[in-house]
């Protein structure tokens, strides 16, 4: 089968024939139709985090397709069902995160993409109780975004406990942050979007965010602060310290600070006004099998619709070089 495949961080990927992936019992066998791509992708090829990708590496956590394949341990899917492999490939089941519906923090898990094998190819082994249904309205374009982009918005905005009627900031439109700008109206909250350039801005106003910034010629922090006195929940999902800083910076006194973004840097915390301001700092990674159905539901209603371009395999480099440079409005969608 076709696959794009990294041997090397920071080196090229390359296209290359591999074997199709065996399956055991408990898998299913994904035919590939459409894969997005994440910013982690390019983290993982890069070698950015602590914890490393294994070598050589099939990326890709937006993969989405038609099950071709079952394993005899599973017996609530058919062939022919359309399902999406979302970053999650499995947890174990057993342990107090799982059993207390934190299953994203369960330290047995395996990564699509990441610890095995992910999507960029035409076949993807899965776990088949990790997989997740497509809502029959969405086509497989629509859809891919959803397993890590969208999923993982949709959840940062559940942590950020904001309700109907509050601010919220969403710092980076990129892939994750156009579906967060969505997800936050569809919940009924007011959003303020922070990124850079006519298109990133004027697809953030299009999605409905009644205050869009450019962290490269507004001044960010005080224009938020006059706008909204502060808001009480900021989302970051930009690739730079500078605007984890900002996110901080714009909360209101009792406002929660959701980190989502993963540049390999610290953030300084300043201690003083943290606790005077009783102010929450939280990570949020990815989301449960749970908050991907209730995601997907938002898009099968018709309230989130990802805004992708299509590309195919071969234009993977090409690709991770637009992302490096900001380049992409929307989410790239390969097609396979
Ligand atoms: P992307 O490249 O599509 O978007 C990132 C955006 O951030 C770009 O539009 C860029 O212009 C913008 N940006 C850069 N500096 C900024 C600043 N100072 N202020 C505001 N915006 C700024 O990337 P993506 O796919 O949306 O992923 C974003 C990040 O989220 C990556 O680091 C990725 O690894 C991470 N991620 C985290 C999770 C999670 O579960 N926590 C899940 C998926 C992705
Ligand atoms: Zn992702
Ligand atoms: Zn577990």
């Amino acid at each position: 089968m076709k696959a794009a495949v990294n041997h090397q961080f920071k080196g090229q990927l390359e296209i290359q024939d591999i074997d199709v992936p065996e399956i055991t019992s408990n898998d299913v066998l994904v035919k590939i139709h459409a894969c997005g791509v994440c910013h982690t992708d390019l983290h993982a090829c890069h070698g950015d985090w602590p914890v490393k990708p294994k070598m050589p590496l099939v990326p890709g956590h937006e993969g989405v397709g038609e099950v071709v394949k079952i394993g005899a341990n599973i017996t609530h899917l058919k062939l022919g069902d359309r399902v999406g492999i979302p970053w999650l490939y499995s947890a174990c089941g057993q342990c107090d995160y799982c059993l207390s519906g934190d299953e994203n923090l369960c330290l047995s898990q395996q990564n699509s993409g990441y610890s095995v094998d992910g999507s960029y190819a035409e076949y993807c082994k899965a776990n088949g109780n990790y997989v997740i249904k497509i809502p029959d309205n969405l086509s497989y374009i629509d859809a891919a975004p959803l397993f890590c982009a969208g999923v993982t918005t949709y959840k940062a905005l559940k942590v950020s406990d904001a309700k109907p009627g509050n601010w919220v900031a969403i710092f980076g439109i990129g892939g994750l942050g156009h579906l967060a700008v969505q997800y936050a109206i569809a919940m009924g909250l007011k959003v303020v979007a922070i990124d850079t350039g006519e298109d990133k801005l004027n697809l953030a106003k299009s999605l409905g965010a009644s205050l869009c910034l450019d962290f490269k010629t507004d001044d960010v922090v005080s224009q938020v602060l006059e706008h909204t006195n502060g808001v009480h929940a900021s989302i970051c999902t930009a690739v730079s310290k500078s605007g984890f800083e900002q996110s901080y910076q714009v909360i209101r006194r009792g406002g929660k600070c959701v980190l989502v973004g993963l540049p390999p840097e610290e953030m300084p915390l300043p201690i003083f006004d943290t606790v005077l301001n009783g102010v929450s700092v939280v990570g949020s990674i990815v989301g449960t099998r749970k908050d991907l159905i209730e995601c997907l539901d938002f898009a099968a209603q018709g309230k989130v619709k990802a805004i992708t371009i299509e590309k195919s395999l071969d234009d993977i480099n090409a690709i991770f070089d637009d992302m490096q440079n900001a380049e992409i409005t929307g989410r790239v969608v390969m097609k396979l």
